[in-house]
């Protein structure tokens, strides 16, 4: 391997540990801990594991957070009616629904009900247009954390070449956009590009965000780029006994590290900085909504 393994586990930590310093200072002046409510409908196991690290990681950096469980047979009113409750209560500073949501619940509907300055996942569609307005907003946490973490191991990135692959709402198409922010040059591939592989060759950043078992072989890869992995795969494993899984990116991580600069692991590169980056947008929240300056935020 020849490239730096970037340590998302370590960097989510640290940021951590800065939320915390930023919410004792917050909890001083507004009398209180910044708020999170996490709701969870339905018994999604997948879903019961983040939202349980989400409450966890938040409580432990000092945070008033609170998990709010539904039934899979709620009605789409009443989960409505929640997030307007939660809209209300000035204790809550940062509301997040986890998704998927049950099938017969419009999601976009739940989702735009969130009061945007509370939307702490970045999801609403006025949050969507902030950051595509270049306003100041929460902005969706996943892609957030590819750019701080491409940032601590390149530095400025004005001016590289970035390919992302993967066009969904929650991780592509915001993370092209946070990337043009900071003066990248975006291309976005999708199901449908052309020669995936020879736009592979040329960028310097590579998101993948395709959702397939290490789709992208190492020779792919242009030498000394930063690969971020954004990819969460669960594969089967005999070598760890019959009937064993293993979680695996969408890049093929062993021949991508021996050309690659730097790259994320799967597990414990942007899974980790996904929390991270949720915890550092409920303090925003929570200074925003009480008139207070951001200097101390991570
Ligand atoms: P989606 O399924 O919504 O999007 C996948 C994208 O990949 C689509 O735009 C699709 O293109 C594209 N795609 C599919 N096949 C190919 C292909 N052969 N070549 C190029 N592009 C292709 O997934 P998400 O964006 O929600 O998630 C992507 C991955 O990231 C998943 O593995 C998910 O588990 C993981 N994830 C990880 C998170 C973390 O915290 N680490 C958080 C969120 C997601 P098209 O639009 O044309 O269909």
């Amino acid at each position: 391997m020849t490239a730096s393994l970037i340590d998302g586990k370590a960097i989510a930590q640290a940021i951590d540990e800065k939320v915390g310093q930023a919410a004792a200072q917050i909890a001083k002046v507004i009398d209180r801990k910044p708020g999170l409510a996490v709701v969870l409908i339905g018994e999604d196991p997948a879903s019961q594991v983040y939202v349980r690290n989400k409450v966890r990681r938040a409580t432990a950096a000092g945070m008033a957070s609170t998990e709010i469980r539904k039934p899979a047979d709620i009605t789409q009113e009443d989960a409505i009616s929640l997030v307007r409750r939660l809209n209300e209560d000035p204790t809550v500073d940062g509301i997040l629904v986890q998704m998927p949501l049950p099938g017969h619940i419009d999601a976009g509907a739940v989702i735009n009900t969130i009061d945007p300055d509370k939307d702490v996942d970045g999801l609403t569609a006025i949050s969507a247009g902030r950051l595509l307005g270049g306003e100041p907003g929460l902005r969706p946490c996943t892609p957030a954390g590819c750019v701080l973490l491409a940032e601590q191991a390149m530095g400025d990135l004005t001016g590289k070449n970035v390919l992302v692959i993967g066009r969904s709402i929650l991780v592509g198409k915001p993370a092209a956009l946070l990337f043009l922010e900071k003066n990248c040059t975006v291309t976005i591939a999708h199901s449908r590009t052309k020669d995936l592989p020879g736009l592979c060759r040329q960028a310097d950043i590579l998101v993948a965000a395709v959702g397939r078992p290490e789709m992208i072989p190492g020779d792919w890869i242009k030498p000394g780029a930063c690969v971020l992995d954004v990819g969460i795969n669960r594969v089967e494993a005999p070598e760890k006994g019959e009937d064993k899984t293993r979680l695996v990116g969408d890049v093929a991580f062993d021949s991508a590290a021996a050309k690659a600069g730097w790259i994320t692991p799967v597990p414990g590169g942007i899974g980790p900085m996904t929390i991270a980056m949720l915890l550092r947008n409920t303090i925003s929240a929570a200074a925003a909504r009480n008139g207070l300056t951001q200097t101390a935020l991570p």
